[in-house]
């Protein structure tokens, strides 16, 4: 190492150390007093969470023809161990599903020259791609490099199997319409990291859950290997034609064997012969509760996904969320139970089944129940072992079209178990060397890599969040996964320590909503107040950097987007604060509470409005322009008159019925009012219809949105969108 990069380096981690140093090396807080914390922290195991994983997806396991006709090994070690648990209301809720593909036999062996097996489903399941249609077929293997259109045309396939290093999916469509008899794929885009993983990939074309909304993009499409949403698609999208043809994949490590030989211009010829059968696969969900003292105080539900398809498998993805949320159960009843924790006066509710589809179908059947439901924690991939994955453990907040303490609930048992678990330079002289050990006897003994972050989909909790639903739902997801949708994504990547922080964070963040009352509700309030200085303190930062490269041309409008998005995040404060509410309806101390700290809120903004407006003086001199006073345009006048309400049709079918309505609405809608384009920026695709709420005008909307957005929306594409839903019958003003 240079002397100049050791300075560099010594530079860095002053920088990292001044940031760490911001906190209180004395002080680590929760909402639960310290009496409960211990009860939970005692009660919780990770190698309990662990064991529930190594018995449902230790390794990928072959499907058997019973789980079809009766219930799924998942369903059968869920509720078997929530029965021994003592849960109250266990039930296996199915709905109707759709057809699963299954591999029975998947064996590629090299006849000449030399006669060797080089693929078998009885090594590795993955090996076999899903959709393969049974065949047995003799042929020469031919390599087409990447397996680009050009190189598969230009290699002549007809009658042979093709060898790709590239994405199996584009091989195989190139392929089998030139006549190709089949593929084998080496893909694996971590190859240097682990060479024997590979990606669960399929064949078939999958279908998609009903029609998306003008201006947004599809619903998240389903894992690949998974049966395409069944229930969401029913009767909607007939299915494609199924595949003729076959695809086998390799491990890097053994398919570069073959790779060297037949780029050495040697002739292999191999035989392959595979057998798969189409199983109709139910809708399976499991559900279970703690129940409350006080049935009209709400609820909170924990969900997971049990299945990340049937014949695709994983044990961080997602058996290792399914583990955790029952261990909560566990953790939970046996300490009221047991008289250790006071019964919550609201129900603690579990829903396990198959993501969107499954628990989207439960939510839709359960409205009464979704109607008291205050909020969701969703835990999917929850187990990895951090460091092995090089991963921080996330909370993904809500967007601000669902405002709710939930986020800063979760956020104090995320700081609590991540700042408690590391040693400090000054607190080093414990016996236990960390302020809070939450560490599982055989798992690893390490910092907790934690990191609170804005929204993400992708995961049952945009069923809750969904616009038709309305509870609040938050993600804990461990991120990244370095085996994630890979053969690799077995229960030895899954850390015992790791589970057991988890537990504890979804424990005690359930209990604390599941028992706060009006004196819980100030303490939350007063919390949710001090986090919202920093979390604007952070948009003040966004907002200053648009200013900082302005130019003399954008100067006027980022002025205007920078004191925009300063509102927004107020807004969203003070909404977040008046969440709190529902804690305890009705207590006038409460309410003034939460009325004196949302003027503090303001107050907060108003300072970084102030430093914006300095800070805007100072470049505006740099750029020699005039800093104007901010004025509203025509547009922006008409904009702050629009101020839309949801229509009783938007809850009136629960999760995704609505869109129908969208679905059913002329063309002339997309072209009278167009959205599509670069107008709306949604990393959420919902956010503007969650975002109307009979207080925020078009204006307010379009802040909102360039808040939550790295691209700014137009404001006439938010008034074309808002249009289009009045169209629908969604939105009135
Ligand atoms: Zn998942």
């Amino acid at each position: 190492m240079t002397k100049r990069l050791m300075t560099i380096v010594a530079c860095g981690l002053l920088l990292a150390a001044i940031a760490a140093a911001q906190y209180t090396p004395w002080l680590y807080w929760t909402f639960l007093p310290q009496a409960q914390m211990d009860e939970i922290v005692g009660e919780a195991s990770g190698e309990t969470a662990w064991n529930t994983i190594a018995e449902i997806n230790a390794f990928n396991r072959e499907r058997f023809s019973e789980e079809f006709k009766g219930n799924f090994l998942e369903t059968q070690v869920i509720s078997r161990k929530l029965k021994s648990y003592g849960l109250a209301g266990i039930d296996i809720v199915t709905y109707p599903g759709g057809p699963a593909w299954v591999a029975v036999k998947g064996e590629l062996w090299e006849t000449k020259p030399g006669r060797q097996k080089i693929a078998s489903i009885r090594d590795m399941l993955p090996m076999l791609a899903s959709g393969s249609a049974t065949a047995d077929v003799t042929g020469e293997l031919i390599w087409v490099g990447r397996g680009t259109p050009k190189e598969i045309t230009d290699a002549k396939v007809i009658g042979k199997i093709v060898v790709t290093e590239g994405a199996l999916m584009m091989a195989y469509g190139a392929a089998s319409q030139q006549g190709a008899l089949g593929v084998i794929s080496i893909s694996m885009s971590r190859p240097y990291f682990d060479p024997l993983q590979m990606p669960w990939s399929g064949i078939a074309q999958r279908r998609r859950p009903g029609g998306a909304a003008p201006g947004q993009p599809e619903a998240p499409a389903p894992p690949a290997g998974q049966p395409a949403q069944p229930g969401v698609a029913a009767g909607q999208t007939p299915p494609p034609a199924p595949p003729t043809g076959f695809a086998f994949q390799l491990p890097v490590r053994e398919g570069d064997i073959l790779k060297r030989r037949l780029l050495a211009n040697e002739k292999i010829t191999v035989r392959a012969q595979v057998e798969s059968k189409t199983e109709t696969a139910d809708l399976e969900n499991v559900v279970a509760h703690i129940p409350g003292t006080d049935p009209a105080a709400g609820e909170i539900i924990l969900s997971a996904h049990l299945f990340e398809g049937f014949q695709k498998q994983g044990a961080n993805d997602n058996i290792s969320g399914s583990a955790t949320i029952l261990e909560v159960a566990r953790i939970l009843n046996t300490l009221v139970a047991e008289g250790r924790l006071p019964r919550p006066k609201r129900t603690i509710r579990f829903i396990w089944g198959p993501e969107f589809s499954g628990i989207g179908e439960w939510v839709k059947a359960n409205r009464e129940i979704m109607e008291r439901t205050l909020c969701n924690i969703n835990m999917d991939m929850v187990g990895e072992w951090l460091t092995k994955n090089k991963a921080y453990f996330c909370l993904m907040r809500t967007t601000y079209g669902n405002p709710h303490y939930i986020n800063d609930v979760m956020e104090n048992y995320y700081r609590y178990v991540g700042e408690g678990s590391r040693e400090r330079i000054q607190n080093r002289s414990g016996a236990a060397g960390v302020p809070v050990r939450i560490v599982a006897p055989t798992g690893a003994d390490e910092p907790f890599a934690y990191s609170i972050e804005t929204h993400y989909g992708a995961s049952d909790h945009e069923v809750f969040n969904d616009w038709g639903v309305g509870v609040p739902g938050i993600m804990m997801i461990a991120w990244p996964d370095q085996w994630y949708h890979t053969s690799g994504d077995t229960a030895d990547k899954a850390d015992p320590t790791q589970l057991r922080r988890a537990a504890v964070i979804g424990a005690a963040g359930a209990y604390t909503v599941a028992t706060a009352d009006a004196a819980g509700a100030e303490t939350i309030a007063g919390e949710i107040a001090s986090n919202a200085t920093r979390r604007i303190g952070h948009t003040l930062a966004v907002a200053m950097e648009a200013l900082n490269v302005a130019t003399t041309e954008t100067f006027a409008d980022d002025s205007a987007y920078a004191r925009g998005i300063i509102e927004a995040a107020v807004v969203n404060e003070k909404e977040t604060l008046a969440s709190v509410l529902e804690l305890a309806p009705g207590a006038a101390s409460l309410s003034g509470h939460v009325t004196r700290l949302a003027k503090a809120v303001d107050g907060v903004g108003a300072a970084a409005i102030a430093a914006l407006d300095a800070h805007r003086a100072g470049v505006a001199r740099k750029l020699g322009v005039k800093a104007l006073p901010l004025a509203l345009s025509d547009l922006e006048k008409r904009a702050a008159k629009i101020v839309p309400r949801p229509t009783a049709k938007v809850r009136a079918g629960g999760y995704r019925e609505y869109q129908k309505l969208m679905t059913a609405l002329p063309a002339s809608a997309r072209t009278d009012f167009p959205v599509a384009g670069k107008g709306l920026a949604l990393a959420n695709p919902g956010e503007v219809q969650l975002l109307v709420n009979g207080r925020h005008s078009a204006l307010d909307i379009k802040k909102m949105l360039d808040a939550q957005n790295e691209r700014r929306s137009t404001l006439q594409a938010v008034i074309n969108y808002l249009e289009i839903l009045k169209l629908a019958g969604l939105v009135e003003w």
